[in-house]
Formats: structure tokens, C-alpha cells, sequence
């Protein structure tokens, strides 16, 4: 199976289906996944969060603890990534290259405005595909207004130590948050696996879903 996941930054995926893509992995399928930008940021009075350099390598050290060798960082802006025909196009592209079996993207009400305008522009790429899932909001950016509707659980119990390392991996990210962030993570996995019959999983909300039966 062709597992596709696309996000706006380097660490988002791993955050939100990270242990779902090392469990595809390392249970043979092929996994690719897209990132929009190049993930340097700086706040609003300029001090500098994630340098470009820092971010790549974070990111495919991050990627290599996922089990995790394709990985396509793209070069739109970090902040704003929009709904528009120009993203659409990008993903489209990965979408008819790597002919995905499962889409996962960003929630389509997340709050963050470049992870929202890649869900949507993913939504639009892949309208004629028939899986797509979203992932739970990232934490501690993407917090919404609208309730995340757990639909679809992947069991990580095996993988969620190569979830927290990849996390581990983006250290500038580790230094801003702390422990607690990866507790929190962690939590999170457990409430969700203690809800899905496991002892670790993430979950997803269900815009399409395709039965091979
Ligand atoms: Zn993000």
C-alpha cells in the first residue's frame, strides 16, 4: 500500500500520525511524506524560533526515526500556506506521482491558518481519490473552535517510542516546549488508545474512506 501524508511544517505529521506511518512502514508499505514548507520561523518582533538549516535536518533526522526515507520538503511560506490553486496543484502533483492508497492531512478546522489552508487545498487535490483521512489537530498550535470527531483509530502501542523520538528529533521544537510537551503527546496517544481498545493510538476524522473488500 502507497501511504501519502502531507503537512505544513516539519513536525506536524510526526506529531499527528507518526506512529501510524512507522507502523506502514515498517509493515512493508511505502511511505512519502510532503511537507509545504521549509518550516523557519520567527515571531512578530523577529526573534528567530527555527532557522531553515535547523529545521531540515530536524526534519529528516525526524523522518529517519519514523523508518521514514521519502520525504519532500516543499518551499512555500512557513505562516502562510493558502487555499489556493497554486498548493492544490503541489499535492496534486505528489498525489498522480506516488499514487497514494491513503491520503492523510491536516484537519480541515484546525486554527493554525497554513495547516487549514493545506487541508483544504488537499481536499481539492485529491477529489477524485477515495481515502482521505485528517489528523487530530497539532498540539499545542492547532486548536479550534469546532469539536475533533475521533473516527478512525490505528493502534501505535509498537510504534509510539518512535513517535516520541522523532519528536525528540526536532530539537529546536523540544527546547521551546519541554518534557511536557512530549508528556502531553504521550497522554494524548494513551486517552486515545484507552478509547480505541489499545494501549497507544492516534485517530483520525473520516472525509473519505474507500473499502477494499
Ligand atoms: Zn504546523
Amino acid at each position: 500500500m502507497n501511504v501519502l501524508a502531507i503537512g505544513a511544517h516539519l513536525d506536524d505529521i510526526e506529531l499527528a500520525c507518526g506512529g501510524t506511518l512507522a507502523k506502514a512502514a515498517a509493515n512493508g508499505h511505502d511511505v512519502r511524506m510532503v511537507v509545504l514548507s521549509q518550516s523557519d520561523y520567527a515571531n512578530y518582533r523577529g526573534e528567530t524560533f527555527r532557522t531553515k538549516e535547523q529545521a531540515l535536518r530536524e526534519g529528516h533526522a525526524a523522518a529517519r526515526e519514523l523508518g521514514v526515507r521519502d520525504l519532500v520538503v516543499l518551499d512555500n511560506p512557513t505562516k502562510d500556506i493558502p487555499y489556493h490553486s497554486t498548493i492544490v496543484e503541489q499535492i496534486e502533483e505528489h498525489i498522480d506521482d506516488f499514487k497514494p492508497d491513503m491520503i492523510f492531512t491536516h484537519w480541515a478546522f484546525d486554527t493554525h491558518q497554513a495547516h487549514q489552508g493545506v487541508a483544504l487545498s488537499t481536499i481539492s487535490a485529491a477529489r477524485r481519490h477515495p481515502s482521505i483521512l485528517m489528523y487530530e489537530p497539532i498540539s499545542p498550535s492547532g486548536r479550534s473552535y469546532v469539536g475533533f470527531r475521533p473516527q478512525a483509530y490505528v493502534d501505535i502501542s509498537a510504534t509510539i517510542e518512535r513517535k516520541l523520538s522523532s519528536l525528540r528529533a526536532h530539537e529546536s521544537q523540544y527546547q521551546k516546549y519541554g518534557d511536557k510537551w512530549l508528556e502531553a503527546i504521550q497522554a494524548r496517544a494513551r486517552h486515545r488508545g484507552f478509547e480505541g481498545g489499545c494501549d497507544y493510538a492516534e485517530s483520525f476524522e473520516i472525509l473519505r474512506m474507500g473499502l477494499a473488500l
